[in-house]
């Protein structure tokens, strides 16, 4: 099969929505990071995205939906206080976790009797979403534990010859998933965290919970995509924390000294010291966002020009930075992942 990446434009879409209702499967853009999208009613395109992706059967997918989708049709009950947080965040990357059952295909929400909705931001997305004017699922477009994809070429990079079509839409501005939260309690719950922070939430809602997975024997895990290694690339990780850095500038050097090639990724404030170490280095970026936006595409350099990854922990944990740490962490696939 030959793989197309074409820009957005009104022939582009119509081959996008033909794709969609034969059943097959469309690479496409969103704010936070590109999605592997199909018709959520289709049972047999549903099935297909967990194929070409490679995704465990049990980690339920995000239904993506135009912002004048009437949520009625997919959801059975809209709690109180969610209102406030579409008009708060949507279009935008947050994530809703609503009660609902049967109304899209079985497969998308893997036996739980939520569904996750999501109203994009990308111009791209939307008109895509508007084209087609169904729910269409759509996880993140990298073989599954690969890095997320930030741009249509990280897409062909995975999927060339499985998928016929790649919508581009640019590079993704947010660079990290969107913000998961529950909201079938009696306040939301941030599942995965992400751009839109606890801290924005509660200051429309006031309370906001946070969920670390702490299973007993048996029980169900709420969002299953936490428990898994992601977003790593095809090369050795070690990640330091941020009080570290001599220790990681130290094993760099050793390491590369073996005749490895060695990237270090930091925040943009060591960048001096690492270069003064003779170390190739890759800059996270000064600020949070930066830090978001440039994450994944970074992880992709790093398997592509080094054997091993030495990353060290920016130092700002709070806010966006937990979302980017929660990646990077399972990226790195730390011991210590809360998420
Ligand atoms: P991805 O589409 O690859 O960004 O992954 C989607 C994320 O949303 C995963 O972490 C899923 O476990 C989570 N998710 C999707 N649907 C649900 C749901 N119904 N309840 C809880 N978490 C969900
Ligand atoms: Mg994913």
């Amino acid at each position: 099969m030959q793989t197309k990446i074409e820009t957005i434009n009104a022939e582009s879409l119509r081959y996008a929505k033909e794709i969609i209702f034969s059943g097959g499967v469309v690479g496409m853009p969103t704010e936070t990071v590109y999605g592997l999208g199909g018709n959520a009613f289709d049972d047999a395109a549903v099935q297909k995205i967990f194929a070409v992706k490679g995704r465990p059967a049990d980690n339920p997918l995000i239904a993506h939906i135009h912002k004048d989708y009437d949520l009625s049709k997919i959801i059975d009950y809209d709690p109180p206080y969610a209102k406030a947080l579409r008009e708060a965040f949507l279009p935008g990357p947050l994530t809703l976790v609503y009660p609902s059952t049967d109304k899209v295909s079985k497969f998308v929400s893997c036996g739980l009797k939520t569904l996750a909705v999501r109203v994009p931001s990308h111009e791209g997305a939307q008109a895509f979403l508007r084209a087609v004017d169904i729910p269409i699922v759509a996880p993140s477009a990298n073989l599954s534990k690969h890095v997320s994809p930030t741009s249509a070429k990280h897409v062909y990079d995975d999927f060339a010859g499985k998928i016929p079509l790649i919508l581009d839409g640019g590079e993704s501005e947010g660079g990290i998933e969107s913000t998961v939260c529950d909201i079938t309690g009696e306040f939301p719950v941030i599942l995965r965290p992400g751009l839109i922070t606890k801290e924005m939430i509660e200051a429309v809602v006031g309370t906001c919970g946070e969920y670390a997975p702490n299973l007993a024997a048996g029980e169900r895990v709420k969002s299953p995509g936490v428990l898994y290694k992601h977003y790593s690339p095809r090369c050795q990780t070690r990640l330091f924390a941020d009080r570290e850095v001599l220790d990681a500038i130290a094993y760099a050097k050793q390491e590369n000294g073996k005749g490895k090639r060695v990237c270090v990724l930091a925040e943009e404030s060591l960048g001096g010291q690492i270069r003064e170490a003779g170390l190739a280095w890759l800059n996270f970026g000064g600020n949070e966002r930066e830090m978001a936006a440039r994450l994944y595409a970074l992880l992709r350099e790093a398997e592509s020009v080094c054997d091993e990854l030495v990353a060290i922990e920016p130092k700002k944990k709070d806010g966006v930075m937990k979302g980017v740490l929660n990646r990077l962490k399972k990226a790195c696939n730390s011991q210590d992942i809360p998420h």
